[in-house]
């Protein structure tokens, strides 16, 4: 059995880990950053959208943007759609924005090993790869997704998940909106469709419990969409994948002498109304791979520092949206929600902001 040394160890290369190895190799560690994939960022399990804001943080936005998107369009039930304008952002090309991400670790000097999985995590924070190799790094990053081994072996897991299903379809005339759809049926999720330039990622998302009708109710807004003549009946790609809706699991602990950070959906920093994931995992990670350097270099109050901070920048909208989300679940528990519930549910109305002074749907700009 192998033995590697490494100062840091980070586990996933999505949008967090990526992010998380380069900050951490730039700031003067000594990083290996391991993925399961054989390929950064593929397959897609994504939507593809990200706010305008994090192209102004990563210069990968702009290697991966296909169009821009300008307003949102959201359909409650049959009714025609509430516009909301100036809701900015990019569709990017998902996997190019991950191997962009990675591209820039290993610029940056960490030693990136693909097709190598994190197998166990020991008491101590030893970790055994697939391949054998054993290693005890002083940090251990966990950016590996919403499953999140790592989170596990702290106890800091994602419990409440969402099941998504997502289809990429032709796009008959050029769209610049992301269409929501809101639907009693959609139980705790919603449906969307965001154009890709000649292209959209149809999909929606959906309760565990409910998860046998993600399929039968992709298949019917499909068939919507082909009638309105707004789509194609090719369907070039499928996918799907999990996305935690639970908020945020923890970002710091220890594994005896090892120092252990979440980032991104291993810490569980998405929205859990929207679902956006991607601009807080770039940012966390980032914000891990520095904290991790400043530990190495002496400042032992660096992870603390990364849990406070990382809190404070995210844990206000992803707790009003955990208020939102919970409200909505229990209207479904009592049979099925009505508009104004749906609306109040979701983040293109003043309903849905009401716990914030004055925010019209006008001044919604970012997802997350
Ligand atoms: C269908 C769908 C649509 C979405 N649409 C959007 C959207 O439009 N906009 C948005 O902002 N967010 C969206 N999200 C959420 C977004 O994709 C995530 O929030 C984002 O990918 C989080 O990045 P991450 O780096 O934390 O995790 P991930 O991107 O999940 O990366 C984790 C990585 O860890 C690796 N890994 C896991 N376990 C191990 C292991 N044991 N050993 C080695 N490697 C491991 C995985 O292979 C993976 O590459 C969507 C999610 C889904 C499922």
């Amino acid at each position: 059995m192998s033995v590697a040394r490494a100062d840091v160890l980070v586990v996933g290369l999505g949008p967090a880990g990526a992010a998380a190895a380069e900050a951490a190799a730039a700031g003067g560690a000594r990083v290996i950053a391991i993925d399961r994939r054989a390929q950064a960022g593929l397959p897609v399990q994504c939507a593809e959208f990200v706010p305008m804001m994090l192209g102004v943080e990563t210069a990968a936005v702009s290697t991966a943007r296909v169009q821009d998107i300008t307003t949102m369009a959201t359909y409650v039930r049959e009714a025609a759609a509430d516009i909301t304008p100036d809701f900015r952002g990019h569709m990017i090309d998902r996997a190019a924005f991950d191997a962009a991400l990675v591209a820039r670790a290993t610029a940056a000097g960490a030693d990136i090993r693909l097709a190598t999985a994190l197998r166990t995590v020991a008491p101590d924070g030893t970790c055994t790869l697939g391949c054998g190799t054993t290693l005890s790094p002083r940090v251990l990053i966990g950016a590996d997704g919403p499953r999140s081994l790592v989170g596990r072996a702290v106890g800091l897991p994602n419990i409440d998940l969402m099941e998504t299903r997502q289809i990429t379809v032709d796009l008959i005339s050029a769209h610049d909106a992301t269409d929501i759809f809101l639907r009693p049926e959609i139980a705790g999720g919603y449906a969307w469709l965001f154009p890709k330039g000649k292209v959209a990622n149809l999909g929606l998302g959906i309760a565990p419990e409910k998860k046998h009708l993600l399929k039968p109710l992709l298949d019917e807004l499909h068939a919507e969409l082909l009638a309105a003549r707004r789509v194609g009946p090719k369907i070039h790609a499928h996918t799907g994948g999990l996305i935690p809706v639970g908020g945020i699991t923890g970002l710091a602990a220890r594994l005896g002498p090892t120092q252990v950070l979440l980032a991104g959906d291993a810490a569980g920093l998405v929205n859990p109304i929207t679902g956006a994931g991607i601009n807080a995992a770039v940012l966390s990670g980032r914000m891990a791979g520095q904290a991790a350097a400043a530990f190495l270099k002496g400042d032992a109050k660096a992870p603390d520092d990364y849990a406070e901070e990382a809190t404070d920048l995210f844990a206000p909208s992803i707790a009003l949206a955990l208020t939102r989300r919970r409200e909505l679940l229990a209207a479904y528990a009592q049979g099925r929600p009505d508009d104004a519930a749906l609306r109040q549910g979701w983040i293109a109305y003043d309903k849905y902001w009401s716990r914030t002074p004055a925010q019209s749907p006008r001044e919604v700009k970012e997802p997350a």
